[in-house]
C-alpha cells in the first residue's frame, strides 16, 4: 500500500510536513511546495503506485471526486479564473515524483501561462491514428 522510499507515501504517513487542505479515506490533498500559480493542489491517493495508469480505477474516481470538489473550492479561495486539472504520466511527460497526483493549478486571466504548441496532421494521418488508438481501447 506505500512505499518507504517514496515521498508522497511519507507524507500520508506524517513523516514529512505538507500544509493538507483535504482528506478522505482514499485521498489526500496538500499545496504544492512549488507553485505554478499559488493556491497549486496535489491530490494523491493513499495507495502507492507509480503512476495514473498502475493506479486501482477505484482510487482513481476518488481521486477524480475529489479534484471536483478541492477545484471549486480553490477557484473560489484565490478568486482564480478558471483551473487546470495536470496528470504528468512518466518521465516523458515531465512526471518526477513516481507516486500517482493530480495537480489542480488555478489560473488567471492575466497569468501569461502558455500552453504547448500544436501539430498538424498530413493528409489521412488523422484517421490512421483514430484506428490505432481504437484498436488498443478493444483490448
Ligand atoms: P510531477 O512533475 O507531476 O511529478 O510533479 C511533482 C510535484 O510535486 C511538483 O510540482 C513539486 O513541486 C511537488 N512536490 C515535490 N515534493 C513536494 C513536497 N514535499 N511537498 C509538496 N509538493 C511537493
Ligand atoms: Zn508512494
Amino acid at each position: 500500500m506505500l512505499d518507504e522510499n517514496c515521498i508522497f507515501c511519507r507524507i500520508i504517513k506524517g513523516e514529512i510536513p505538507s500544509l493538507k487542505v483535504y482528506e478522505d479515506d482514499k485521498v489526500l490533498a496538500f499545496l504544492d511546495i512549488s507553485p505554478v500559480n499559488k493556491g497549486h493542489i496535489l491530490v494523491i491517493p493513499k495507495n502507492h503506485a507509480s503512476n495514473y495508469l498502475e493506479s486501482d480505477d477505484k482510487d482513481i474516481s476518488a481521486c477524480a471526486v475529489a479534484v471536483k470538489k478541492i477545484g471549486k473550492a480553490v477557484v473560489r479561495a484565490v478568486e482564480a479564473d478558471g483551473f487546470n486539472i495536470g496528470v504528468n504520466t512518466k518521465k516523458a511527460a515531465g512526471q518526477i515524483v513516481m507516486h500517482t497526483h493530480l495537480h489542480i493549478i488555478p489560473r488567471f486571466n492575466d497569468d501569461g501561462f502558455r500552453h504547448w504548441p500544436h501539430k498538424q496532421y498530413e493528409e489521412g494521418e488523422m484517421e490512421k491514428y483514430k484506428e490505432k488508438i481504437i484498436k488498443e481501447i478493444g483490448e
